[in-house]
């Protein structure tokens, strides 16, 4: 299948690493032009050399960061036609031992990074007739995940922005989804350490996703062949979520 990929720009979020990277190395495969953008610019260097494309260092814990980096991205590329938001995931910890200050740093960077990139990207898609906006969140959209309590709040509350946003947009051309990874072999979940004993425990597929997997979904998504999905949120799981 012609994905009708070719010539179109994509900021992608988070792409030192991980899922991210995944994603930007998937949309580079189909001939989009990509910038990443992440936090530690080391990585974020190595990544930008071995996938070919532009990088600028942000840190979207910090306010107007996120806006800052797709302002750049959208001048350099003189245009964005695919935004995908992911960031780091939050801090663990159950209510009680969430601080204030916890739950403004983690409302930043999992909330308003993608309010702030969402305000820089819609008036021009709108115009353009044209746009594809993936949001990188997680299982905890839709079911708690243990001791990730920010996580819990916070992304099932994107999930209603983003119906809201995509009802809007829909008769522009711009479509909006959420990508929620399950269990996915990435830097974050080596630091869980899970024994091939709990993975097949949690996991009806009995493994871990691969990033490549997500990064599938996430190239058809971006491209105009899926101009009839918006305003969705689709598990990448392996069939953790057990609810319909
Ligand atoms: P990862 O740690 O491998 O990669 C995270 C990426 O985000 C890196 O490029 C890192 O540099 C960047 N980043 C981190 N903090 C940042 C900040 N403040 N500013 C800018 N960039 C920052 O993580 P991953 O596994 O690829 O996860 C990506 C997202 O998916 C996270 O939000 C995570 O919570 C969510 N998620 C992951 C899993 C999983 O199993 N891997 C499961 C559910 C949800």
């Amino acid at each position: 299948m012609d994905l009708q990929l070719k010539g179109k720009k994509a900021l992608v979020m988070g792409a030192s690493t991980g899922i991210g990277r995944a994603i930007a190395e998937a949309l580079i495969a189909e001939g989009v032009q990509v910038m990443i953008c992440a936090r530690n610019e080391d990585k974020l260097k190595k990544a930008a050399d071995h996938l070919h494309c532009q990088w600028i260092s942000c840190d979207l814990s910090k306010a107007g960061e996120a806006k800052r980096v797709t302002q750049q991205a959208q001048e350099m590329m003189k245009g964005l036609d695919i935004l995908v938001t992911n960031t780091g995931g939050p801090a663990k910890g159950n209510f009680l031992e969430i601080s204030n200050q916890q739950w403004l740093e983690d409302y930043q960077s999992l909330w308003m990074s993608v309010v702030e990139s969402l305000q820089v990207v819609l008036p021009q898609m709108k115009k353009n007739h044209f746009g594809r906006i993936l949001l990188v969140t997680s299982l905890a959209a839709k079911e708690p995940l243990s001791g990730l309590t920010t996580s819990n709040g916070l992304r099932a509350g994107l999930a209603g922005l983003s119906k809201s946003i995509a009802n809007e947009y829909a008769a522009f051309g711009v479509t909006l989804n959420l990508l929620l990874p399950g269990y996915t072999n990435t830097d974050r979940l080596k630091e869980l350490k899970l024994s091939d004993e709990k993975v097949k425990q949690m996991v009806p597929a009995g493994r871990l996703g691969d990033p490549q997997e997500l990064a599938d979904l996430a190239t058809f998504l971006a491209s105009p062949r899926a101009s009839y999905i918006t305003g969705q949120s689709i598990a990448v799981d392996g069939g953790v979520l057990r609810g319909h």
